[in-house]
């Protein structure tokens, strides 16, 4: 063991050689990839649960590396957050999603994922703003997905900027909800009109009491707030079962569909089949 140099331990393994080669690769294309044209947006439908009807979709970045191939946001999102290449990678995203939904996805509600460091950046709200500017995209149409990680930080700075969101007509949602820590009472001191129940929940209400008690006080607490829940990574019909009796609005996951690219998804919209209320 050795320390790296920020009090941490870095453990040596012979894999260890692969992984910062990897590492590395994965850095310097990432410096690339926008000017390469590399990257693209997937898009994952969202369907309110009652109506049966696509009512968002959320865009997930996609990676192709000529070399490296695809690439997880998983793997290089926290590249770009540690390098803040991630500024650069986020407004792109911002300003791609914005065109889109107000062009080829005109009609749903679309999520773009935040990074705690472009909330932190004082001048995201203006960069929103100039994205809705240029698209001209209606901002009710736009949500933008933040995890409680930023908010605890800094409470009054996330607050500000959230208000700040809200102001110009943009929605807000708590991504992965029910996985940190002080969730609740950060509920009510921020504006949020979407909560996300985090897929581990969901994965786990056909198998666990527990989970299903925690779907359905989360779906309680919300609505009282007045917020709109989405249930994440459902695939079966029977967590969607479980979940609409819970109360949820809206699902996101597999039963429906993975994200797909743009094209993809228009098809999937045109061939979708709404059903009446039961
Ligand atoms: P997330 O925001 O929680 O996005 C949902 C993830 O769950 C996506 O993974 C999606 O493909 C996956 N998923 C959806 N339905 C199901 C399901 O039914 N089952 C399972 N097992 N998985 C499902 P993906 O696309 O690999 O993205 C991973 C994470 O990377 C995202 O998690 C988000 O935190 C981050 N990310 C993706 N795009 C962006 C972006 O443009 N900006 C930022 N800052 N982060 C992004
Ligand atoms: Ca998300
Ligand atoms: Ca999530
Ligand atoms: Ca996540």
């Amino acid at each position: 063991a050795k320390e790296d140099g920020r009090g941490r331990h870095a453990f040596y393994t012979p894999a260890m050689g692969e992984h910062s080669r990897r590492r590395v690769a994965v850095e310097e294309g990432l410096r690339h990839a926008l000017l390469h044209e590399q990257l693209s947006l997937h898009w994952q439908p969202k369907v309110d649960i009652q109506r049966w009807t696509i009512v968002g979709a959320e865009a997930l970045m996609r990676w192709d590396h000529p070399v490296l191939g695809r690439v997880n946001p998983a793997e290089f999102i926290p590249v770009a957050e540690q390098t803040g290449l991630i500024d650069d990678l986020g407004r792109w995203a911002l300003q791609e999603a914005c065109r889109t939904a107000a062009g080829p996805l005109a009609g749903v509600c679309i999520s773009v994922n935040l990074s705690p460091a472009q909330l932190r950046d004082a001048r995201f709200v203006n960069h929103v703003r100039d994205a809705l500017r240029e698209s001209g995209l209606n901002p009710a149409m736009l949500e933008l997905e933040i995890t409680e990680s930023v908010l605890m930080e800094d409470v009054q700075g996330a607050l500000d900027q959230l208000h700040a969101l809200r102001g110009l007509g943009v929605r807000v949602a708590l991504d992965d909800f029910g996985v940190g820590y002080s969730s609740l009472a950060y509920l009510r001191r921020f504006p949020f009109d979407t909560l996300k129940i985090d897929r581990a929940f969901v994965h786990e209400v056909l198998a666990r009491k527990d989970a299903r008690a925690i779907v359905q006080m989360i779906a309680q607490l919300a609505a009282t707030l007045g917020m709109r829940t989405v249930c994440e990574g459902v695939e079966t019909a029977q967590q969607l079962a479980v979940v609409a009796k819970a109360g949820c609005h809206e699902v996101q996951g597999y039963l429906v569909s993975p994200p797909k690219p743009l094209i993809e998804l228009q098809k999937f919209r045109a061939a979708w089949q709404p059903h009446a209320p039961e």
